[in-house]
């Protein structure tokens, strides 16, 4: 029996057209191979238990991957159903069958590599990406059956003849060409295979003909746990399993196997979902590390335990990125574009079922173990407001539920917050971003009795302004923005001479000072404490904000509307007053009104170097005059 064919597709050229667009994702080849010898075993194994099929009881259906570099071959070994002569010719031959005339159509005008997701149902032909030769060694299990051996070396033309094999299974030997000659190397190899095959249902070992397991003979009883070979995946991967039956350790062991990283998670969602479409999977919450890492998430996507691809945005919500996780979907529409995905209605509910899923785990964290949620929050806020920055429906689910933490160490939501301050200032949250540098503003907020909350991340700024455009009428300020009248005590007596009291104690600032633009409010706050304080307008803050996180904007486009406050209740203010009735005085009072302006603006800022300099040197000058 030798037959000589032509591949039954209508076009010449398939083969330069796998390898130019599957070139970016060359290792495809051994997901491609290695799922057909798995799904070769759990047909068989499917067959066996329908009784269909005659296998003995104590069969152990194994994969095995042989690299053997020397040869320059690479074999993908199964003892699963195998393939009799007409099957061979149906599955293999016609390779119409599996979709190649409809990828043709598609994808021979395009030219966008990313068009591809790398799926075509083309997978055994996957192989011509990096072999100039492959041969097939089949025995189907079917009774009678005789082995058959098919070539064929990358043109149209195949070759099948008896075969020789002796035992039930499939052999697919590539001969390993020029361009797939780094998967010779055996640590390439194996990465590839642990890459792609990590969950695979069926034992996958792996084997360096060049390099063969030693003998059991030859070892010491010491090497006994090196001599029995290791899988190189684990066929149950634990997001299969029941919820209710994993435990807290097997959910760690499992997020240390799968991402290397030795720091436990905060917590895990086991998704498990079989309708209205099928879905397991585990969504990791990892630790930041510090507070300045960017959150570098990894989701691995599953189709039946096969590896995809990480990180593919157009199915996982874009903000679920930032998790680690392993996700399976069988029914994965996976010979499909990118673009598809994007306006595919399967793909779009997956994704709003894990958001769904995140928020009400979230939500239940917070009902049932505030504490460890108060304790997760550092962890995990950034993750949950650039979350509702990106996806409105989690907005709404969650934003009840994001929580701040308040000048008196208490952790609210924003609905609390707003509740247990609506007699000082209604729909105002005043919000420190700085618990050093805002200090002074800080304590006169205790003082008063009044409460900020700390929002000190990047996210905030954007996360605030969010909820200030989804919450109406609730507004977000600054401690330093602006003061709140319960700060203010009402003044007794002639307003006549308020009047002309604030006026006299303004002209003094301005003269002394010699700041044309700067804005100069006396005022009368309960406190007596501060002297002076610097105020920017929430508005004008942001707008400086902006303009500094975008670098090189004209400075005068935002022009600096800070306020001088001058707290008429304060001592020192009340004795310049009468100082500057002294006519030979008027030196100290110039001094002391630039020095408190000083002092307000550096429990505002930072001071630049010249106005730092002039304040040292000023220190000197009053140090020098007490010892006089
Ligand atoms: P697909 O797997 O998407 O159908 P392939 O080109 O990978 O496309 O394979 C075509 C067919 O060849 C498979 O559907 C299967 O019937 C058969 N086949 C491939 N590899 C094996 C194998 N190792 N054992 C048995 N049958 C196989």
């Amino acid at each position: 029996m030798h037959e000589n064919g032509s591949l039954s597709i209508h076009s010449e050229n398939i083969f330069p057209i796998i390898k130019k667009w599957l070139y970016s994702d060359q290792d495809i080849f051994i997901r491609e191979l290695v799922s057909n010898a798995s799904d070769a075993i759990m047909k068989l194994k499917k067959l066996s238990d329908m009784g269909e099929a005659n296998i003995p009881e104590d069969t152990e259906f194994e994969i095995k991957v042989l690299v053997d570099a020397e040869k320059k071959i690479i074999q993908v070994i199964d003892n699963g159903i195998g393939m009799t002569h007409d099957e061979v010719k149906q599955y293999i031959n016609q390779i119409a069958f599996s979709g190649a005339e409809d990828f043709l159509e598609k994808y021979k005008d395009k030219t966008d590599q990313d068009q591809i997701i790398g799926h075509f149902g083309l997978g055994f032909y996957s192989a011509f990406m990096v072999a100039d030769q492959v041969q097939i060694d089949t025995l189907s299990y079917q009774e009678g059956a005789a082995p058959v051996k098919w070539t064929c070396e990358g043109g149209t033309e195949y070759q099948m003849d008896a075969g020789s094999r002796k035992e039930r299974g499939t052999t697919i030997t590539l001969y390993v060409s020029e361009e797939g000659k780094s998967f010779l190397n055996e640590y390439t190899l194996r990465s590839t295979l642990q890459k792609y095959c990590s969950f695979m249902p069926v034992e996958v070992y792996f084997e360096n003909a060049n390099q063969p397991a030693p003998k059991e003979e030859d070892k010491t009883s010491e090497d006994i746990e090196e001599i029995i070979p290791k899988p190189i995946n684990n066929p149950a991967p634990l997001y299969l399993k029941n919820p209710n039956e994993c435990t807290e350790e097997e959910y760690k062991n499992f997020y240390r196997e799968v991402f290397h990283d030795f720091e436990d998670p905060l917590f895990w969602i086991h998704l498990n979902m079989d309708y209205p479409f099928k879905m397991k999977g585990i969504l990791y919450f990892p630790k930041l590390k510090n507070e300045f890492e960017t959150m570098e998430g990894q989701i691995k996507l599953y189709c039946s335990q096969v590896f995809i691809a990480d990180n593919i945005k157009e199915v996982i919500p874009e903000f679920l990125l930032l998790l680690k996780g392993v996700m399976d979907c069988p029914d994965f529409p996976l010979n499909v574009s990118r673009s598809f995905l994007q306006n595919d209605g399967y793909v779009t509910k997956i994704s709003n079922y894990i958001s769904k899923k995140v928020a009400d785990k979230l939500k239940s964290l917070y009902r049932t173990e505030k504490e460890q949620y108060e304790k997760f929050w550092n962890d995990i806020h950034p993750f949950i407001k650039y979350g509702c920055l990106r996806d409105d429906k989690f907005y709404e689910r969650m934003n009840p539920f994001v929580i701040y933490q308040t000048t008196k160490g208490d952790y609210v939501t924003l609905e609390e917050y707003l509740e247990r301050n609506k007699e000082k200032h209604e729909k105002t949250v005043f919000y420190a971003t700085h618990e050093q540098q805002q200090s002074q503003y800080i304590n006169i907020f205790k003082e008063n009795d009044l409460e900020a909350v700390l929002l000190t991340s990047n996210i905030d700024p954007p996360f605030i302004s969010h909820v200030e455009m989804k919450e109406s009428g609730i507004s977000f300020k600054r401690v330093d923005s602006d003061l709140s009248d319960v700060l203010r005590i009402k003044e007794e007596g002639n307003e006549e001479e308020q009047k002309e009291t604030n006026e006299n104690i303004e002209k003094m600032f301005k003269d002394a000072l010699e700041k044309e633009n700067l804005k100069i409010n006396v005022e009368n706050l309960k406190s007596e404490t501060v002297a002076a304080m610097i105020l920017l307008s929430e508005q004008s803050r942001r707008m400086q904000d902006m303009s500094h996180m975008f670098g090189n904007l004209p400075m005068d486009m935002f022009p600096k509307e800070e306020t001088l406050v001058i707290n008429k209740r304060n001592p020192l203010v009340q004795r310049l007053l009468q100082l500057q009735d002294e006519s030979n005085q008027a030196d100290d009072v110039k001094m002391i009104c630039e020095h408190l302006y000083d002092l307000a603006l550096l429990s505002h800022k930072p001071l630049e170097s010249d106005q730092m300099n002039r304040f040292i040197q000023r220190n000197q000058e009053i140090l020098n005059r007490l010892v006089k």
